[in-house]
């Protein structure tokens, strides 16, 4: 238990100065009214009948620990639709859920229906997500990225997705609150890597990426680049010279310690 929790610490420390960079907690408040403002967007732009729908099977069957946008997990470094791909997630967050239970996969209903969704595996696959209540398919005409977005935002869950976030429907969001949220709650895929096959997951962060002071005053300044997994972002550490007669700052760049 102990040596756990040493290795969380220092998850958060700066390897340049040692010291811990701090999570600031999102207000509840504000999310509620996120998710409110997302679903009147959303209701102007889907069938309004079909989003209200969705609503109401999410407050029959949510609250989830995690929803999986399906068609970018099924398709990620896949030519075709692979449910396998989606499945080995789908299990991996299950795993990781306090309560064992399963994620909720949005897909478009185009993907359960024919090509790779006919197989008999994938039928079987398919229905059984469907009978736990795990599994919404999105109606024709319909634009999926709704449903998994407000999904994800109404429960406060994880949001499984590599897609980054930055199209249109996503700057009809403002950048006040989704960086925020998305920052504290996107979880983003690699496979194959660390020598195993499955899925390896990248969760968010546990500290915010602002400008922060510490307790023994360096300042961390968080890089535009390297917002990808591959390349972890790198800050600029600022710290202050007690030896120094002023107060002069030394900044260089760190790696946060993972
Ligand atoms: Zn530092």
């Amino acid at each position: 238990m102990e040596r756990r929790e040493e290795r969380d610490g220092r998850r958060w420390v700066c390897r340049t100065c040692g010291e811990k960079l701090v999570c600031i907690d999102i207000d509840p408040v504000e999310t509620r009214e996120f998710a409110s403002s997302l679903a009147n967007l959303a209701c102007q732009r889907e069938v309004r009948t079909d989003f209200v729908g969705f609503q109401e099977w999410l407050d029959r069957h949510g609250p989830f620990d995690a929803v999986v946008d399906g068609a970018n997990v099924g398709l990620y470094s896949q030519h075709n639709f692979s449910f396998f791909q989606l499945n080995s997630v789908v299990n991996g967050l299950r795993q990781m859920s306090p309560s064992k239970k399963l994620p909720l996969v949005i897909l478009h209903s185009r993907r359960v229906k024919g090509g790779p969704a006919d197989t008999p595996n994938n039928k079987r696959l398919i229905e059984s997500w469907r009978r736990a209540g795990s599994l919404y398919t999105t109606p024709n005409g319909s634009n999926d990225d709704w449903y998994w977005l407000y999904a994800a935002v109404s429960c406060g869950s994880l949001l499984v997705t590599n897609d980054e976030m930055r199209d249109h429907l996503f700057e009809l969001l403002g950048t006040s609150f989704f960086p925020r949220w998305k920052e504290k709650h996107q979880v983003r895929l690699t496979y194959g890597k660390h020598g195993k096959q499955g899925p390896n997951f990248h969760m968010p962060p546990p500290y915010s990426i602002v400008i922060q002071e510490s307790e023994r005053g360096s300042w961390h300044i968080p890089t535009v680049s390297g917002d990808d997994i591959e390349t972890p972002r790198q800050w600029v550490c600022a710290t202050r010279d007690a030896n120094a007669v002023s107060y002069s700052s030394c900044a260089k760049l760190a790696h946060i310690a993972s």
